[in-house]
C-alpha cells in the first residue's frame, strides 16, 4: 500500500520541491491532494502531473484559470476554507504544510486534530499558535515533524541522546546578505538586495525576513514549542557557509551536528520517510569544494529582531501573534517600498510593546492579536 500525502502550498518554494521529491518516491507514495492560493494555472499542471483525487484553490476568484476539462476528474475545493475542507475529506497518511504564513494555521489545527503526521514548514503557525497545536498533537497523536532545516537537523541530531540529556541546541544562521554591512549601509538597503539571498533559494517572505533575522527570531520561538526549551537553551550560531543546519549539545559536552547542501529537499524527505532514509534528489556534499567552515557570534545590534524572538519564547501568550503578525505586515510595506529596511524590526517591536498581553489565549484571541498587530504597523502609514 502506497503512503497518502496531501501538499498543502503546492505551488510555492516548499511544495515544489516536496513534489519533486515525491516524483522521486513515487513507488512507494502517492500525493491524493494539491492546494495552492492563487496560483491556479500552475495547480493545474501540477494536477495533470500527479492526479490528485482532489485539489483546492484559496481564492476562489483564480478558479475560472483552471481548464474546464481535464482527462480525470479530482474533487475541487475552493473559497478561503478550502484548505480545510480538502483536509477533511480526503484521508492520507502526511499532510505536508508548505503554506507560508497566518492563512496555513487553520488547516495544520485541522489536521493535527485529525491525528495526522503532519511535514511542518509553517514555521509562522507554531510562532503564533504553537501553545494551542503542541498539546492538540499530543492528545490526538498528530506527530509533527520539522521541515525547517534547522529543526530538522535539530529533530536529526536528537536522536543522539535522550531528551532530558540535552543542554542547549545551536540554531545556525547564514546571517543573509547584509551580515557584513555596517550600520549607516544598512540604512541604505533595497527591496532587491533583500531579496538576493546568498545561500538559499527560498520565496520572497521568508527570504527578507533572513536579511532581518526574523527568520531566526521566528525559528527560536519554533524551536522553543518543537523541543519544548527554555529561551536561554536555545544558542543563535552564525554559519554563512549554510553546510551545518543546526546542533544539539548534551550534558556531556558533546555536540552532534547535521550537515547536507543547503537544498529543501532533504528535510522534506526526511519529515516523510522518518525514522527511515532514503536515497534523495539533492546533490551531495563534495568536501573537496569546502575549503572552510566558519563560525561567528550573531550582532544584535545590527540585527534587533534577534532580541524579540527570544523576547517572545519567554513571554509566550499573545507574543507570538503580534511578532508574526506585525512582521508579515511590515514586510508587506517594505516590499512595496512604503517602509525602510530597518522599520521591520522597529515596528514589529513596538507593536509588541503597545499591545494588550494576554499569557493563556484562545485561538480566536490569537488571531485577534495577529489583526491588531498587522493594524498596529499600519498606523505608520498615516502617522
Ligand atoms: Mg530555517
Amino acid at each position: 500500500m502506497k503512503q497518502r500525502v496531501i501538499v498543502l502550498g503546492s505551488t510555492g518554494s516548499i511544495g515544489r520541491s516536496a513534489l519533486d521529491v515525491l516524483s522521486h518516491l513515487r513507488d512507494d507514495w502517492t500525493v491524493v491532494g494539491l492546494a495552492a492560493g492563487s496560483r491556479a494555472p500552475h495547480l493545474a499542471e501540477q494536477a495533470a502531473r500527479f492526479r490528485p483525487e482532489a485539489m483546492a484553490l484559496a481564492d476562489g476568484a483564480a478558479g475560472h484559470s483552471l481548464p474546464k476539462e481535464m482527462d480525470f476528474s479530482p474533487r475541487l475545493f475552493s473559497g478561503p476554507d478550502s484548505h480545510v475542507e480538502l483536509v477533511e475529506a480526503i484521508p492520507c497518511d502526511c499532510v505536508i504544510c508548505g503554506v507560508v504564513g497566518t492563512g496555513g494555521l487553520a488547516a495544520l489545527i485541522r489536521a493535527v486534530e485529525l491525528g495526522r503526521r503532519v511535514a511542518l514548514a509553517n514555521k509562522e503557525a507554531l510562532v503564533i499558535a504553537g501553545s494551542l497545536v503542541v498539546p492538540l498533537a499530543k492528545r490526538t497523536g498528530a506527530t509533527l515533524i520539522p521541515v525547517d532545516s534547522e529543526h530538522s537537523a535539530i529533530f536529526q541530531a536528537m536522536h543522539a541522546g535522550r531528551p532530558q540529556e540535552v543542554k542547549r541546541v545551536y540554531l545556525t544562521a547564514s546571517g543573509g546578505p547584509f551580515r557584513t554591512w555596517s550600520a549607516e549601509q544598512m540604512d541604505e538597503i533595497q527591496v532587491e538586495d533583500a531579496l538576493r539571498h546568498p545561500t538559499w533559494e527560498m520565496g520572497p517572505k521568508i527570504t527578507i525576513d533572513s536579511a532581518t533575522m526574523m527568520n531566526k527570531a521566528l525559528e527560536i520561538v519554533e524551536a522553543r514549542w518543537l523541543f519544548d526549551l527554555r529561551p536561554e537553551q536555545i544558542g543563535v550560531v552564525i554559519h554563512p557557509e549554510s553546510i551545518i543546519h543546526s546542533l544539539v549539545e548534551f550534558c556531556d559536552g558533546s555536540i552532534m551536528a547535521q550537515m547536507s547542501t543547503p537544498d529543501m529537499r532533504t528535510p522534506i524527505q526526511y519529515a516523510l520517510t522518518y525514522p527511515q532514509r532514503r536515497p534523495c534528489p539533492s546533490p551531495p556534499l563534495d568536501f573537496g569544494a569546502i575549503r572552510q567552515l566558519s563560525f561567528h557570534p550573531p550582532d544584535v545590534q545590527r540585527f534587533p529582531a534577534l532580541r524579540l524572538g527570544y523576547d517572545v519564547a519567554r513571554r509566550g501568550g499573545t507574543c507570538g501573534a503580534v511578532l508574526n503578525g506585525a512582521n508579515e505586515a511590515a514586510v508587506e510595506l517594505f516590499r512595496t517600498g512604503a517602509i525602510g529596511f530597518r522599520d521591520i524590526a522597529r515596528l514589529t517591536e513596538r507593536a509588541l510593546a503597545e499591545h494588550d498581553f494576554n499569557p493563556t489565549p484562545t485561538l480566536k484571541e490569537l488571531l485577534a492579536a495577529d489583526r491588531g498587530a498587522r493594524l498596529e504597523v499600519n498606523k505608520c502609514l498615516t502617522s
